[in-house]
């Protein structure tokens, strides 16, 4: 499992061309191989499936707003948190090799 991506604008480039359905069928196998190993792309998705759904819940008036809102936020907390953990192991790196 990674913990970095070396490419995470274009991988969320491509999740969200995946989510919309507009990915071509190259976009969708790298797309299939990303989610198996690439932790970042895989909290990308899930981040993108909640907006994307709280955008849809607002549309449709459906589910109560307040509750999508405070899942988006501790959805983009865990994503911070991650981050931050990247920077963390990079200085490790820097300082040990
Ligand atoms: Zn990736």
């Amino acid at each position: 499992m990674k913990h970095h991506c070396e490419n995470h604008e274009r991988c969320m480039e491509m999740i969200q061309a995946v989510l919309d359905g507009s990915a071509t069928p190259e976009e969708m196998q790298h797309y299939k191989t990303e989610m198996n190993r690439c932790l970042p792309c895989i909290e990308g998705e899930e981040l993108q499936k909640s907006i994307k759904h709280a955008l849809n819940a607002k549309i449709e008036k459906k589910c109560c707003p307040e509750q999508t809102i405070s899942q988006i936020k501790s959805k983009l907390s865990v994503a911070s948190l991650l981050l931050l953990l990247l920077v963390a192991e990079i200085k490790l790196i820097d300082i040990y090799f």
